[in-house]
C-alpha cells in the first residue's frame, strides 16, 4: 500500500520534517573532538521533547536510541556509545521524528575537523548523489528514475562501492512504508511518482567495496573491507510544482535552484 498525502497532510509532513531539520542542526554543531555518540542521543531526546515530538527510532525493532551514529567504516545503524569522536573521523547521523502522527527521517555524514581529500570527496559525492536523486522526483516519472540518477552521479564521480542491502522508503504515517527506493538502476521501473507521494531517499557509498556485514549487536552495519562510508538522506514530497525537501530547512529551494530544478519550496516554504 502506497500512501498518498493530501495537501493538508503534506503540511503535517512538512512540520515533522522541519523538526528533524532543526534537531539535525543542533546535533551537527555538537560533533566535535571529544564529544560522544551518547551526547548526541541526549541532545536529540531533549530537542524532541522541547518541540512536542517523539522518536521514531527509539524502540524501532528494539533499537535502543533516538539516533543512529555511524563512525568511519560503520555504514548505518550505529548504536550510540561513549567512544569520543576524534579529529579526522567521519560521523553519520541518522535521525527522525514524529510530530502529530507524521514521520520525518534524514541523515548526514560530517567530518570531525580535518579529513583527507578522498574522504572529503566521498561526503560531497554522496550528498550530490542524494540531490541528483531528488531532482529525479518529478510527477509522472518512476521510482526507478531516482536510483538511476543516484547511480549515474556516483559512477561519474569515482570508484565507489554502492551499498545495495539498504535503501530508501516511503514515509508518512509510519517511518518505513512502500515503496522501497533502490540506490541503483533496477530492471523494474517501480511505482509512478505522483503528487502527495513522500519518499525518504538515502544513498550509502564507500571508498572501497559495497559489501557489508551486521555486527553481533544485530544493528551496526560495517563495510567488509574496512573502507569508510557516507550516508545522506532526506524525506521528500512529490508535488505538482516539483520536489519539496521536507527535511531541509529551506525545503530544498537553494540547492534545487543551483541544480536548475523547479522546487515546490519556492511556493510552499
Ligand atoms: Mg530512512
Amino acid at each position: 500500500m502506497i500512501e498518498i498525502k493530501s495537501p493538508e497532510q503534506l503540511a503535517g509532513m512538512r512540520a515533522a520534517g522541519l523538526v528533524v531539520a532543526e534537531i539535525h542542526e543542533v546535533m551537527r554543531a555538537a560533533i566535535v573532538p571529544g564529544a560522544t555518540p551518547l551526547d548526541l542521543d541526549v541532545i536529540a531526546r531533549r530537542e524532541l521533547a522541547a518541540r512536542g515530538a517523539t522518536s521514531n527510532f527509539l524502540g524501532y525493532g528494539g533499537f535502543p536510541a533516538t539516533v543512529c551514529v555511524s563512525v568511519n567504516d560503520v555504514v548505518v545503524h550505529g548504536i550510540p556509545d561513549a567512544t569520543p569522536f576524534r579529529d579526522g573521523d567521519v560521523v553519520s547521523l541518522d535521525f527522525g521524528a514524529v510530530l502529530d502522527g507524521w514521520h520525518g527521517d534524514a541523515a548526514v555524514t560530517v567530518p570531525v575537523g580535518e579529513v583527507p581529500d578522498d574522504v572529503a570527496r566521498l561526503l560531497v559525492d554522496c550528498d550530490d548523489a542524494l540531490w541528483s536523486g531528488i531532482t529525479a522526483m518529478k510527477s509522472g516519472r518512476r521510482v526507478r528514475d531516482i536510483g538511476t540518477a543516484i547511480e549515474k552521479t556516483i559512477e561519474a564521480r569515482g570508484d565507489y562501492g554502492i551499498v545495495e542491502e539498504y535503501g530508501g522508503h516511503g514515509i508518512g504515517t509510519a517511518m518505513h512504508m512502500d515503496p522501497h527506493v533502490m540506490n541503483y538502476r533496477t530492471r523494474q521501473r517501480g511505482p509512478k511518482l505522483v503528487p502527495g507521494l513522500c519518499l525518504a531517499v538515502e544513498p550509502m557509498i564507500t571508498l572501497g567495496g559495497p559489501e557489508t556485514h551486521v555486527l553481533a549487536d544485530e544493528w551496526t552495519v560495517k563495510t567488509d573491507d574496512g573502507s569508510w562510508a557516507a550516508h545522506f538522506e532526506h524525506s521528500i514530497a512529490v508535488t505538482p510544482e516539483g520536489p519539496w525537501v521536507l527535511t531541509a530547512l529551506d525545503g530544498g529551494a537553494a540547492r534545487l535552484a543551483e541544480l536548475g530544478v523547479p522546487a515546490a519550496a519556492a511556493r510552499r516554504g
